[in-house]
């Protein structure tokens, strides 16, 4: 079922599926490649999904790096992506459907050059996975709503969680708002869910 769907850009900015812009690869400095800095390789059934879309539309909706890094589960530039530095108030949301998965008042400055989360808004609107690819175990984060991929999480973040959500900007809408704003805007969200059913 498809549900709250701003997508009247749909059919307005169609790219071609053959945009010659490359991708955001793995940049990070020689030598050493941080774990997040790594694609992810678990696949993400759709089952379940509340949010489905086919590739051109997915690929409508998404810029050409959106849709590498949360479709084909790629990765960015570590500092040189959108919202590693931003430090304003406001509501992370899912660039793929737009659930509201991180809040400002989770994100702290993990020195890793990606926007970092000690936890998620709503623990329902993440998926995990374990992700074993490139001899490491680690847990891959995808929006639960429409499977986007938006990074892992860490066992080495702040207290009380511990967790280190290493997430991409690429996967991520930013909405600025006041802090008090953001919970609101979850129950919002999480309403219109129950109200479609
Ligand atoms: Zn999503």
């Amino acid at each position: 079922m498809l549900i709250l769907l701003p997508d009247t850009a749909l059919m307005s900015d169609m790219k071609s599926p053959n945009d010659p812009s490359p991708p955001a690869e793995d940049c990070a400095p020689a030598g050493e490649t941080p774990a997040c800095a790594l694609p992810s390789h678990v696949r993400i059934s759709e089952d379940g999904l509340r949010v489905t879309r086919t590739e051109e539309e997915w690929r409508a909706r998404l810029t050409p790096e959106q849709f590498h890094v949360a479709r084909e589960h790629g990765t960015e530039p570590a500092f040189r992506n959108a919202y590693w530095n931003n430090k304003e108030p406001g509501l992370y949301r899912c660039v793929g459907c737009d659930a509201p998965l991180f809040s400002s008042d989770d994100k702290y400055d993990s020195g890793t050059g990606w926007p970092s989360f000690s936890r998620p808004l709503d623990e329902r609107l993440v998926g995990k996975q374990t992700d074993r690819s490139y001899g490491m175990v680690r847990t891959e984060v995808h929006c639960a709503v429409c499977g986007s991929h938006q990074g892992h999480v860490f066992p080495d973040g702040p207290r009380p969680s511990g967790l280190r959500y290493c997430i991409n900007s690429a996967s991520l809408r930013f909405e600025a708002m006041e802090a008090s704003a953001v919970s609101a805007a979850l129950e919002e969200w999480t309403a219109s869910l129950d109200g479609g059913g």
